[in-house]
Parts: structure tokens; C-alpha cells; sequence
């Protein structure tokens, strides 16, 4: 089945990349719901956050240490790293993804 982060990745569909490593790439979200919003992915395909464990876990690491290199220059003032994982979370692409949300002030709780 066709995914389209893996697709993204693969530069068979464009996206606005704005970071990119050996193991992740950070592009921003087609539909941005805050002034800035970004997804984080990582290369290798993983269904959600349900699919990270010992063999795949270290691109969890990866990716926050890439969130630090970048957020300084586009979040001075703080931001929120969210994941939705299924339905009930209505997790839409299912290629683990991690929502970087900021550039205003964000309420709390998000629902
Ligand atoms: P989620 O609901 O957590 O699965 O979020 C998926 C996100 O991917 C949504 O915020 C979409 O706007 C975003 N999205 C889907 N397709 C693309 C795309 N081709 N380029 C950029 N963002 C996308
Ligand atoms: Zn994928």
C-alpha cells in the first residue's frame, strides 16, 4: 500500500523540507493549524508510535536531537511535539510522524 511520507522521502512528491539527516527528514504540514508547523519523520517506515521498539527506538532519539538544531531559529519561545497514534487520536497518515507546533501561543488542554 502506497504511503505518502514514504513517497515524500523518496522525492516522488514535492514537499517544503526544511531539514534533513541520513535517518529523518522535517518538512512542513500541507494544512498548518499554527503559524509554524512541521512533521518530523523518520526514513524507515513505522506505522505509529505503537510501532518503536529496541531495534527501531534510537530514531526517537535522533529526532528530538534534530528538533533541538532546528526550533531555536522558528520557536524562541517555546513549542509542542505531538504524535497521534489511531483513531481515536485521529491519526490520518499512518507513517509515525511528530507534530512540531508553535510561533503562538498554544492553549492547554488540546481538546
Ligand atoms: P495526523 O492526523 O497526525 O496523522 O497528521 C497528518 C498530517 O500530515 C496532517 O496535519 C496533514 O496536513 C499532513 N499531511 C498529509 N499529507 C501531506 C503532504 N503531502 N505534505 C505535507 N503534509 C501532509
Ligand atoms: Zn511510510
Amino acid at each position: 500500500m502506497g504511503c505518502v511520507f514514504c513517497d515524500i522521502i523518496q522525492k516522488k512528491i514535492p514537499a517544503d523540507i526544511i531539514f534533513e539527516d541520513d535517518l529523518t527528514v522535517c518538512f512542513k504540514d500541507a494544512n498548518p493549524v499554527v503559524p509554524f508547523h512541521v512533521l518530523f519523520i523518520p526514513k524507515e517506515h513505522i506505522s505509529s508510535a505503537l510501532g518503536i521498539n529496541f531495534q527501531n527506538s534510537k530514531i526517537v532519539g535522533r529526532i528530538f536531537e534534530n528538533i533541538s538544531k532546528i526550533i531555536e531559529q522558528y520557536c524562541p519561545n517555546g513549542f509542542r511535539v505531538v504524535s497521534n497514534c489511531g483513531s481515536d487520536a485521529i491519526q490520518s497518515v499512518m507513517h509515525l510522524h511528530f507534530h512540531i507546533l508553535g510561533g503562538q501561543k498554544l492553549r492547554w488542554p488540546p481538546c
